[in-house]
């Protein structure tokens, strides 16, 4: 089969990365290939921004000559013999030598040997993810499927290589769900019961905590993420996050909540950043779990110091939102005040967990009408007030932005007017006599 028409049909600055590439690979003699899941989302019309490249022969040569054509940037990795190359367009491109790859015992990192293109399909998770095509002039787009991916894909099969796959590297395992999940697939008898017999194994344990969470962080990231769970917690249990981990009924309502009030935060509060539905489903899982083993868990997984405070934020603090925004008639502004600290994760948590139309409302005039919302006046204007500049400056804009959320203020000239009555009154000592 020749997937040449395919390629023509992709995104033109994917083509021409391709084409530059095949260009290059005959001008070194080296053959090229573009694998993996670029050409299974090929094969299945889907979008995909990561291009993998393999050549046989020195992939980091090859990248760091591609980087100067294409004008991307390159970051290497000899250990390895691949590197990445960055473009403009969010376009990314991974470069390898060809190669296979044995394991010595299982889970372990394997050993690396350059080889041919069969070699390095060989050493892939899935059928579908072992198809490569070529990318030289001669032969453009001519597919190599020597696992039979293609029939796979229109059989909608998850297919491991080889019956030690998921003793090899029980990543795979999080990657078949994943897969499976994704498309709608199914692992064949054989992949499953394979499946199975590492889940019996426990093989999870013997990798480190660092490479799961890299694939756990892909699968929480995806759209049918809760599904994934559920079908993990089926298969193998989530133990494999921590040793008292399991998901109770409780937990399933809360990621099926979740699950819906993620895609309506999208659609009410457009303008808002993109969510991190990863950490949200992860913050979740641990519903119920004590700070201390929280913290724990998080410093075992080496999240950034940035996830590890939002997650142990929410847990911290959610309770005592819930219950101070739950007041009648509370105002704005102290909803504001103990809202706007937290991430957008953590409402998103906290609109899950509590489902009251009246708290729910509370939230939705923040996220509408409060957060963000700032004042038009700055230090400088009270400078110019003639106010000494200090720490309680911070108070004053402070309370002039809870005034304005509360609607008694509403443009510049009330804010200087505010600042002005209540200046004097809060931060007296500092009125400058002459001012
Ligand atoms: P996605 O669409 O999620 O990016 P992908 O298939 O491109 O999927 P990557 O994690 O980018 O996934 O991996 C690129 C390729 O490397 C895969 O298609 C697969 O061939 C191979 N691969 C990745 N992880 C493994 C693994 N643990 N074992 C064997 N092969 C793997």
């Amino acid at each position: 089969m020749n997937l040449k028409k395919k390629i023509e049909k992709l995104p033109k600055d994917i083509q021409l990365v391709i084409k530059k590439a095949g260009n290059l690979a005959d001008k070194m003699g080296l053959s090229a290939y573009v694998v993996g899941g670029f050409i299974r989302d090929i094969l299945l019309s889907r979008a995909n921004l990561d291009v993998d490249i393999v050549v046989v022969g020195d992939g980091i040569k090859f990248a760091s000559t591609l980087a100067n054509i294409l004008d991307a940037g390159l970051i290497k990795h000899a250990r390895f013999g691949t590197a990445v190359l960055t473009l403009g367009n969010k376009l990314k491109i991974d470069i390898a030598s060809a190669r296979s790859e044995t394991y010595e015992r299982p889970a372990a990192l394997p050993t690396v040997k350059s080889g041919t293109i069969e070699d390095d399909l060989a050493r892939r998770d899935f059928t579908i993810n072992a198809m490569a095509v070529v990318i030289n002039k001669r032969d453009f787009g001519k597919l190599i499927d020597c696992f039979y991916g293609r029939d796979d894909l229109n059989f909608k099969k998850i297919r491991i290589l080889g019956d030690l796959s998921f003793i090899d590297d029980p990543t795979r395992m999080l990657r078949a769900v994943r897969f499976e999940q994704r498309y709608g697939f199914n692992m064949d008898r054989k992949t499953l019961s394979q499946f199975r017999q590492a889940s019996r194994k426990k093989m999870l344990k013997y990798v480190t905590k660092h490479r799961i969470r890299d694939e756990l962080i892909l699968m929480l990231k995806e759209d049918r993420a809760v599904m994934m769970v559920k079908r993990m917690d089926k298969l193998y249990g989530l133990k494999f996050i921590h040793s008292s981990l399991s998901l109770s009924s409780v937990n399933r309502k809360f990621l099926n909540e979740l699950d819906k009030v993620i895609e309506c935060f999208k659609v009410q509060y457009p303008k808002k950043r993109g969510l991190d539905s990863w950490l949200i489903f992860f913050t979740a899982l641990l519903n119920g779990f004590k700070l201390a083993d929280i913290k724990k868990i998080c410093f075992d997984f080496a999240f950034k110091k940035r996830d590890t405070r939002r997650i142990t934020l929410y847990h911290q603090e959610h309770g005592k939102v819930l219950k101070r925004i739950d007041k009648k008639g509370i105002k704005p502004s102290l909803i504001y005040q103990n809202l706007e600290p937290l991430s957008f994760e953590a409402i998103v948590l906290i609109m899950a967990k509590e489902k009251k139309p009246s708290i729910r409302k509370k939230i939705n005039e923040f996220l509408l009408n409060h957060n963000g919302i700032k004042l038009v006046i700055t230090g400088k204007d009270l400078h110019k007030l003639g106010f000494v500049s200090g720490p309680h400056f911070k108070k004053m804009l402070l309370k002039t932005l809870h005034a304005k959320v509360d609607r008694i203020i509403k443009n510049k000239d009330d804010e200087i007017r505010f600042v002005k009555k209540h200046g004097s009154r809060h931060i007296r000592p500092f009125l400058k006599r002459n001012g």
